[in-house]
This record gives structure tokens, sequence and C-alpha cells, in this order.
């Protein structure tokens, strides 16, 4: 089954449950929703991202303004990079993120796999550019910090995408850490809950920072701009919201394990479970016949698994797992 079938058949069903897509429903902070109301310049702004804005995301990672480009979006940025990178040999960790591949199809080029072990854990050998996001999406995991260093030590560069690094529950480290050889994709769709404004950055050495400026010039020219002012007018409110959210999803991701009667590795942050259910595209259907709407594994790359998105309040949660259990409970 393809994303689009898979999203028919939910459109068809029409489950009480939406765990399949990965759209935040924690509501955005109102201090940025009332940000956005105020914007009232419309105009251009530089294919690079207004200063206001480099200089917010410059401070909230610690590098020059100079280092950083806003995109539209994660993705965006992805699409940027992995274009910057044509020439080399990609690779991505499995299971993996499949915006990867639908980027990698339309620039013709091939992204090598790399495995991983019943923890999801890399072993990072070949040499290459590496395409990698932790926290995981749909595994939830985070490498801990020996397996960064295993990393950057064997990629000749690495293009980190933390669009969850501000959803972590515990220690995360990001390769830029460890290494300069390395451009980190950042989102604000994930952590304001805002995935429909498009807005996010690429943090990188100043060399890479003109390759993504040239992607923006020849695809979007100029990132949504009020959305920039409006994120670098409320940027000190990141500490907080970081705080909250990764909360949040920590209980659902407890409540999951406390409930799920089904095997996963326990995530370290982002808001997904990746539980082990045998036939992925079975205990799709018998979900959504129960009226939850999950995502078979094989979107993923491995079709032993499905993966839950963990969108909804608890209680609706607890219903959901109840019947999570009983569709998909014996199919191992
Ligand atoms: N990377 C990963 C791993 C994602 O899960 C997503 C969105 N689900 C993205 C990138 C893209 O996010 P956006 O373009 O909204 O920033």
């Amino acid at each position: 089954m393809d994303f689009a079938s898979v999203l028919a058949r939910i459109k068809e069903a029409s489950p009480k449950h939406r765990l399949d897509i990965g759209d935040p429903d924690l509501p955005p902070p109102p201090e940025f929703v009332e940000a956005l109301r105020r914007v009232g310049d419309f105009r251009y702004g530089p294919a690079e991202g207004l200063p206001e804005f480099r200089e917010a995301v410059a401070s909230l990672f610690g590098v020059e303004p100079s280092e950083v480009a806003a995109v539209a979006g994660g993705r965006h940025g992805l699409a940027a990079l992995m274009w910057a990178f044509r020439r080399r040999r990609l690779l991505t960790p499995s299971p993996y993120y499949p915006g990867y591949f639908e980027i990698a199809e339309v620039f013709g080029l091939r992204l090598g796999l790399v495995e991983t072990d019943g923890g999801w854990m890399p072993s990072f050998t070949e040499r290459g550019v590496y395409v990698v996001n932790y926290p995981n999406n749909p595994t939830g995991v985070v490498l801990p910090r020996g397996k960064v260093r295993e990393l950057v030590d064997v990629a000749e560069f690495v293009i980190s995408d933390e669009i969850y690094r501000d959803i972590v529950f515990g220690e995360f480290t990001s390769p830029m850490e460890l290494s300069s050889s390395v451009a980190v994709v950042y989102s604000f769709s994930k952590v304001l809950s805002v995935p429909g404004l498009r807005v996010g950055a690429v943090v990188a050495p100043r060399e890479l920072i003109k390759e993504v400026v040239k992607f923006n010039k020849a695809t979007v020219n100029v990132p949504p701009t009020p959305v920039q002012r409006a994120i670098a007018s409320v940027a000190d409110i990141l500490p907080r919201r970081r705080a909250e959210v990764s909360e949040a999803y920590r209980r659902r991701a407890e409540l999951a394990a406390s409930l799920l009667k089904l095997e996963f590795v326990r995530p370290g942050g982002a808001f997904y479970v990746f539980p082990r259910v045998g036939d992925d595209v079975r205990c799709f259907e018998t979900a959504l016949a129960t009226g939850v709407s999950l995502l078979p594994g094989s979107l993923y790359g491995d079709p032993r698994h499905v993966r839950l998105a963990l969108v909804e309040d608890e209680e609706r949660l607890k219903e959901a797992f109840t019947a999570v259990n009983k569709a998909c409970g014996d199919l191992r």
C-alpha cells in the first residue's frame, strides 16, 4: 500500500481516532498566534531570511546569523541539502522518514539504506553523506552520545534532521556538538504546532548556507516573511514551550508503554511509537475497522511494525489504545 491509498482508505473509513499523520494537536502558543496577527508587513524579504529571524535562530543554536538560512519548512531544507550533496553517496538508516525518498526521486538520486538493530541503533561503517533524524520518525528513538560520535567519525558530512529536537524526554546529542561537518535542519512545525505555516531553518557552515540560499532562489525565493517576523518577535518563549511540549508528549509515550499490549522500543523523543505487529497492513485494516487509524510500517521501510502518532489527549488515547490492543494484539 502506498501513502496515497492508505490516506484514501482512512478518509473512506472516517475513524474516530486519527493517529496516522504527525499533525500536532497541542494548540500553538497564544503569544505566537497574537504575534502573527500583529504582522502588517507582507513584502518580499531576502532569500536567506530576515535578519531578525536569522539572529533569533542563531542565538537558539549558539552560532552566527551567517550560519543560518530560513527555509519554507523542514522538508524544504532537506531538499536544499540533498540537492547540495547530489554528487555524493547519500545514506540513511532504516526505518526512515519517507520524505527523503520523495526528495531523492525528484532529483534522480540514490539513497542507500543503513541497517539498524532491535533497538533501532544503526551501525555506521560506510563513508558517505548521512541523512539522519533524531529524535526519530517513526521510532521515537534518540542516539546515545557514543553512537553520535561513531556517526561523525565515519561520515563525510551529516545532514541532521532535527525537526523533533525540542520534543525530548532525556538526553539528546546533536551531531553538531561533535563535528563541524554537519548541517542541521530545524522546523517550527512541531514545536509550535504550526505545520501549515511552512517555516524552518538550516544551520550549517557558511559555504553550505550559500547553496541553501541558491536553492531558495530557485524554488520559493523568499520563505514566508510574516511567519519569520512573528517567530523573531516571540523567540524568547521557545525554552518554555519546549519544556511544555516535551512533558505532554512524554506523558503520552508513558501511557502507550503502560497500556499498549504490543512491544516497542521506548521513545526518547518526538511523538510516535512504532510497535511490532507482525503484519502491518492487517493491523492497519483491523484497527481501522475498530475506529483507529495508524500507519503501516512498510511506508517507513518496515512491514513488521506500525506507527502510531500520539496526537490526541490522554483520555482519547486510552480509548484508542484499547481498540488497537483488540485489533492488533494477536497478529504477532
Ligand atoms: N522530517 C521529519 C522526520 C518529519 O517527520 C517531518 C514532518 N512530519 C519533516 C521532516 C518535515 O516537516 P516540515 O516540512 O513541516 O518542517
